[in-house]
């Protein structure tokens, strides 16, 4: 039998780990036989060292079978996802599912909860009043064969060695490994059993990847591994230098996904939207037309039987914030920069995300970008709506907001939204 320390010891050194050896360990420490502060040591040691593909394949293999796996076989439609490494104003998977299940492709969509500035699409669903995220596997089978999508929260069941290794990353500053990130995400969506994974890799100021080198190496490990795992998958690089579409929170962005669904989005909202779907289609051997779906009703005829089928009521108003507070232009000329990242942190300290994964989040908190990049503004017009229900939260969030807005005498350079496609 192997030895946890012989193993720490033999990848501290950069020696490869057998797939026998990796099996090993994570079945040991999802069994309590192998100590947090041995994994802490190991998960170190991998952030110094890497895992090669084959040892990469191993760990999340192991992680696969560490819980069950979502057999979704019996349906009669195609199944593909999305996965977003999270960017601000992010709403996108509220539309997708929908859309590509208009489009005769189901869409299991399973989340997790938001941590940090970006927001979880849960946390957004959750402002509508009665809409459950937890469903038994067999109400996710069900909702999708009714309704062709389900955005639901990912059961306890699926890949549990994840859920206790990454609470582990989070207090040994490990969570930034490539390798390690890409088996974590890509653990869980291979469980949920989907047959086709369409990634989108945000690059940006908003994202999690800051640099178009790292954000490519993750988007390439994670392509790799699922197609090693029998997932066809592919992934799209696209920037998150500013925030998706205007509004960023949790029942703004539900707002202006219905908005979005009814064919009235912003531009650059619809162009990833349109450009993801597209990429799902493709792999799940369909040929529809996903930008007829968003004007001809069919998306938002998915999106609000989803809804219902979920315990919720599409037509409920949504929460609204009591206190409003505006940041200004303060110059006139062309919005060259909206920081991302700061108007994700304002939008958090606002109430619209959490800091511990126990924390509350508020729905009605947010922020609406009255002006995007590329916009002409004038001296004194509102660029930023800041929205919450505590007022005391406002200079806080403005804090953050310091230096996120340049103005420019010349209109910027437009740049693509859609860097590359990784397959
Ligand atoms: N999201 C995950 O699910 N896992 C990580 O390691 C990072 C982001």
């Amino acid at each position: 039998m192997p030895d946890a320390v012989d193993l720490i010891r033999a990848k501290r050194d950069g020696d490869r780990l057998s797939p026998a050896d990796i099996g090993w360990l994570l079945d040991a420490y999802t069994a309590g036989a192998v100590a947090d502060e041995q994994m802490s040591a190991l998960l170190m040691a991998i952030y110094f060292r890497g895992l090669d593909p084959e040892e990469l394949r191993a760990w999340t293999r192991a992680m696969i079978s560490s819980g069950e796996r979502l057999d979704l076989s019996g349906l009669n439609a195609p199944t593909v996802d999305k996965h977003s490494t999270g960017g601000v104003g992010d709403k996108v998977s509220l539309i997708l599912g929908p859309l590509v299940a208009s489009c005769g492709a189901a869409v299991p969509q399973l989340s997790g909860r938001g941590l940090g500035f970006t927001g979880g699409t849960l946390d957004k669903l959750e402002s509508i009043p009665g809409w459950r995220a937890s469903l038994s596997n067999a109400d996710i089978v069900r909702v999708l064969a009714d309704v062709g999508c389900v955005i639901c929260a990912a059961g306890a069941g699926l890949a549990p060695a994840d859920r206790r290794l990454y609470a582990l990353r989070d207090v040994t500053g490990t969570v930034e490994s490539i390798p390690l990130i890409a088996s974590s995400i890509m653990s869980k969506k291979i469980a949920e059993g989907t047959g086709s994974l369409v990634l989108d890799v945000k690059v940006g100021t908003g994202a999690f990847m800051r640099d178009l080198a790292s954000a490519r190496q993750l988007a390439e490990t994670m392509v790799e591994l699922g197609n090693a795992h029998g997932v066809r998958t592919c992934a799209l690089l696209t920037r998150m230098d500013t925030p998706l579409g205007r509004a960023v929170g949790n029942a703004v962005e539900v707002t202006e996904s219905v908005a979005t669904l009814l064919g009235e989005g912003p531009a650059d909202l619809v162009e990833v939207t349109l450009a993801l779907a597209a990429e799902m289609l493709a792999l799940a051997g369909i040929d529809a037309d996903p930008a007829a779906a968003l004007v001809n009703g069919s998306a938002f005829e998915r999106y609000r039987a989803m809804v219902i089928a979920q315990g919720g009521d599409p037509a409920a108003e949504l929460p609204s914030a009591e206190h409003t507070e505006f940041v200004r232009a303060e110059a006139s000329g062309w919005l060259r920069v909206l920081n991302a990242g700061a108007v994700g942190v304002a939008a958090w300290r606002l109430g619209a995300g959490r800091a511990r994964k126990e924390d509350p989040v508020s729905a009605a908190a947010g922020i609406i970008c009255r002006a995007k990049p590329g916009d002409q503004v004038t001296a004194g017009e509102p660029v930023l709506e800041l929205r919450s229900d505590d007022s005391a939260r406002f200079d806080h969030a403005l804090e953050a907001l310091a230096g996120a807005i340049e103005i420019a005498p010349e209109p910027p350079r437009a740049v693509p939204l859609i860097i590359d496609r990784i397959s």
